[in-house]
This record gives C-alpha cells, structure tokens and sequence, in this order.
C-alpha cells in the first residue's frame, strides 16, 4: 500500500474505530498517528505489530481504549510477546476506573482517579472505607479503614464531600420504589424521585433500578422517568408485594391495587434497609431502600492440573476474587493466576460442607470471593455443598454464584488413552466415605449390566484397599477378562503416567487417589496404542 494510503485509511479509522491495528515498525506507527492524537478518552487505542509479528505493543489509549487488552489477545493469537507499558499495568496495580466495574460499581468521573492512582503506583499509603459492603476485586496495596483519611478509595450511595484526592465507588445499592395513579407524568414521577434523592444526601449514580408493581407496568410516565434516566424498571405481582412488612401501610391502597404498599414495599423487594419511608406528589410515590450487599461466588474449576487447560473463565474469575477458598493443594494450582492482592483461605481435605459454607459467608459479607476445585468444581467437588448450603437461604440469598466449567479427570485420562470415551459412559466414585458402599455397588452393577464405559474416580486410597478389586470383580460378571483398561495418575501434572492393562490383569497396587480407570465396556477395544470405543452401532 502507498504511503498516502495508509494516512488516508488510518485517517478514516481513527473516527470511526474504537480500535486500530498497525502492523509495521513502532517508529512509522508513532510518525503516522502523531498528527491524529487529541484526547486519550475519545481517541480509538492503538496497537502496532512488527512485521515478523513478534510483539504486539499497546501505543496509545491502554486503558481507556482498551489497547492494552487488544495487545494482550493479539499477543495470545499470534504467540507474540504483548508489551504493555501503562503504569498499573507494568506494576500491578489495579486499574482505578475498573475497579468493581464487574460488579456493576461505577466510579464518580470528577473523582481523582490520576492522583490516588498515582499514589498507588509511587507505593505510598492508599485507604479504601467501605461505607456500602459490595465486591470490588482485589486492591493490592491498600488499606481498610474505618474513618475517611486521604488519598482515599470511598464506597458509598451518599452525596459526600471526602477529604482529598478521593475516588468514589458507586455500588449499585439503591433500589427507588414508585407507586403512581394512572396518566401520571414522567416529569412528575422523575422531579419526585430526584428531589428524594437529594433530600436523603442520596447518589443516583447508586440506583439499582426502579420497582413497582406489575399492575404499573404500561405506565408511561414511570417508565419514561426511568429510561431516561438510566435505569432499569422492575414490576412485582401484587401477591409479592403484600408480603414484604412495611411501615406504611394503607387499607386504600390494598383495597386498589391488592397489596397495602407499593413504594415501600417494591423497595424493599430485594430486602435491605428503608432509607426513605414513601413521599408523596400529587400522583405518584416514592420510597428508597438499600438494599443487602449482593457478593459474588464463582465456583472454579482449574483443570486436571496443566494451566493450558485453566478455562479462560477460570482466569477472569480468579483475577476479579478477593478472597479464594480452596484445598491446600488446589490453592497452590491456582497461586501463579492470582492477582496481588487477593487473600487465600487454604482448608483442609474433607470438611467441603464448612468450606462451602465459609466461602458463602464470606461472599455475604458483599465480598467477591472464587471457591476452587481441580478437575471440573461440580464433578465429586464443591458445586453440589456449595449449591446445597445455599438453598438454606431461600431463592433471594444476597449471593450472585457463578459457576465455571471445566475438563474433568475421565475427560484429561481419556485424551491420554485415546478414545475411550467415545460412546456412552458413566463416572462412579468408589468412596463409600459418604455413599454406602452397597449403593456403590448396586451401581457398578448397573453400569456393568448397562455396557457402559465406566471412569472410576477415588478408585483406592490407604484406608479404602480393597473397593477397587470388588468392582474389578463386578465388572468381570459382565465383561471378557480382555478389556481394556487405562489407569492415569496425575494426568496432565508433572510425573503423569498412563497405562493400559485388562481388566483381569489390573493390579489395584498401582492405583492410588491421584489415579482414575477407566473400564471400556464390552465394545471398546486398542487401535494400536489407543485404546477405543467406537461411535457406530453395535456389530
Ligand atoms: N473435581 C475433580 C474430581 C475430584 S474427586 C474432577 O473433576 O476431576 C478426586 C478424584 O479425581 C481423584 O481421586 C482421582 O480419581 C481423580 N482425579 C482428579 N484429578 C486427577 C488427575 N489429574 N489425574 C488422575 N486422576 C485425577
């Protein structure tokens, strides 16, 4: 491409780009965009590649433009090297504007994001008060306070004067409740709602959404008054609403609409606290609560144990955590994708019931906590105790859980062996520490019967010798001594060893807890040095 070309095509990019991808030396990239560079807020960032694609080097609009994350994925595609130079970055130190923002916490634009970044990156002390309890991901060098002192990071849904430099966190934590007669204007609702606001020292930047009851739904001037300002609307049966306690209610209103309150009650639909017991105008009524602080839970699952198999999702929610839970051991996997920052809490074996329970805890006190397992976190793992001691709360526990995928042990075993897995399978945990081992049984019994390929996990451990030898003979009754059996220990971790015997001649010695087998069923057989169950019908 000629030179006037390559002006003319950036030229036209860089007003209609959010991103731009050079690919040329950093000099001609830095000579073509110079002339084009105007404010680092609006401009598109910029990411120049070498001709050999070696380096992928965020140029301009790191964060704001997000070239520092566009460097990182080109780097990752191209197995480049991403060179990223902003400050926080090079430093790892959170990145001020981001802070919370996965959790729905926006920050106060006149705050003074570059002074307290600045001090954050020179080393120097940085405060966070949290005067609202929500999660905001990990703040490596910054210290929890009581009373506001500068340079200061401020959690909070009021209008506040701090002492400066201060950033302010918006959580959102208010919910606006509006109760209305028909034809009431958007201004009348939106004038009503703000003057509360302002009356209570309260921050619309904090509102949630607004609530009403669903009879309101088509009102068009509740919906106009929340669309333009921002917010989402939500509408609740009146059966709902009649059953939150209020301090107001009225006969009128029940005899109306079938439930004493609207406005208090919807805003307290999601719980919390009434701030602002229901003003009136003319048509319409407002009421203001805070609501409890919703903390995150992601269920982790970081694979076999190689971190090419961590699921991207696994990363992003261990760099967004707080605090993470976790066996000792699957602690350790996770350290190296930890950012700084972020406290763990290791536990030991066994116990999952009060481990779940101490990562929901923690999650309710409005933390962002990651709760890990090896392998995949719902497969013989901490989903099912976590999920069970959740339901305790009710449907509207104040805990947003996420919950992250990932390759199970038969699944890691199988790409080893080949494909065993390649017809119909079932997993069966041979620990009968919490399942009678006739339960056990009678399931071994079945998968035998049923020809299914069957992965055995916790097939043997130092207290459960002989388990793994009776299920041998189970799936005998039922199987030629020929069948092939693959025993993988510590797949994908360093010292793996994979092997494949019969089923006659597997030795229940060389299976231990880090081990899984896998039994073919009548049909899986070895292609050379894999071994196999066909996908086609029966022969
Ligand atoms: N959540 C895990 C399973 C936990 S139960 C998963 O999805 O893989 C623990 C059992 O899983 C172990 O006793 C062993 O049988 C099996 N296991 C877990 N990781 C393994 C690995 N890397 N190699 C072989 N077996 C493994």
């Amino acid at each position: 491409m000629q030179d006037g070309n390559v002006r003319d095509a950036l030229r036209a990019a860089w007003s209609s780009c959010d991103r731009v991808v050079m690919v040329m030396a950093v000099g001609a990239a830095v000579r073509l965009i110079a002339p084009l560079l105007d404010d680092k807020r609006r401009d598109p960032g910029v990411v120049c590649v070498d001709d050999a694609t070696r380096f992928a080097v965020a140029l301009t609009g790191g964060h704001e433009g997000g070239a520092n994350a566009l460097a990182e994925h080109i780097a990752a595609y191209l197995r480049a090297t991403a060179v990223v130079t902003t400050a926080s970055d090079a430093f790892d130190v959170p990145t001020l504007v981001d802070v919370g923002a996965a959790f729905g916490v926006r920050t106060e634009r006149d705050g003074d994001l570059a002074a307290v970044g600045g001090a954050l990156v020179s080393g120097a002390p940085v405060n966070l008060l949290r005067e609202v309890a929500w999660p905001l991901g990990p703040l490596p060098g910054v210290t929890e306070v009581d009373a506001p002192a500068a340079p200061l990071l401020l959690v909070t849904d009021r209008v506040v004067d701090p002492p400066r430099p201060c950033v302010v966190y918006r959580p959102p934590s208010l919910v606006v409740g509006v109760g209305a007669s028909r034809g009431v204007t958007a201004d009348e609702v939106g004038d009503l709602i703000d003057a509360t606001l302002a009356a209570a020292g309260l921050s619309s930047l904090s509102v949630a959404c607004v609530a009403t009851v669903d009879a309101k739904a088509d009102e068009a001037g509740i919906i106009e008054a929340a669309v333009t300002r921002g917010w989402p609307l939500v509408t609740l049966p009146a059966g709902v609403l009649a059953t939150i306690a209020v301090p107001h209610p009225s006969a009128v209103v029940a005899a109306a609409v079938g439930t004493p309150s609207v406005a208090e009650a919807a805003a307290l639909h999601r719980g919390g606290d009434l701030l602002v017991a229901k003003r009136k105008s003319t048509r319409a009524t407002v009421a203001v609560a805070r609501r409890a602080p919703r903390g995150h839970l992601a269920l982790v699952s970081l694979g076999p144990g190689d971190p090419e198999l961590v699921p991207a999702r696994a990363r992003r929610a261990l760099a967004r955590a707080e605090v993470v839970v976790g066996y000792t051991a699957y602690l350790d996997l996770a350290r190296p994708l930890l950012p700084r920052g972020a406290a763990t809490e290791p536990s030991p074996l066994g116990d999952e019931v009060a481990r779940a329970r101490r990562a929901l805890d923690l999650a309710r006190q409005g933390r962002s906590v990651a709760l890990v397992s090896s392998g995949d976190v719902g497969v013989y793992a901490m989903a099912a105790p976590t999920i069970e001691s959740s339901a305790g709360d009710g449907a509207e526990a104040p805990v947003d859980v996420e919950i992250v995928p990932g390759v199970t042990a038969a699944q890691a075993a199988a790409s080893l062996l080949g494909a065993p897995l390649g017809h119909d399978h079932c997993a069966i945990s041979l620990s009968d520490l919490l399942t009678p081992w006739r339960d056990i049984r009678r399931r071994l019994r079945a998968a035998a019967a049923g020809d299914f390929v069957v992965a055995l996990y916790n097939p043997r451990s130092a207290t459960r010798d002989w388990q793994l030898d009776e299920a041998r003979r189970i799936l005998l009754a039922h199987r030629s001594p020929d069948t092939p059996v693959g025993v993988v220990r510590d797949a994908y971790r360093t010292a793996s060893s994979v092997q494949v015997t019969t089923l006659a001649a597997l030795d229940p010695a060389t299976v231990d807890m880090r081990t899984v087998v896998l039994v073919g069923s009548t049909r899986t057989r070895m292609a050379g040095r894999w071994m196999l169950t066909p996908r086609g019908a029966t022969t």
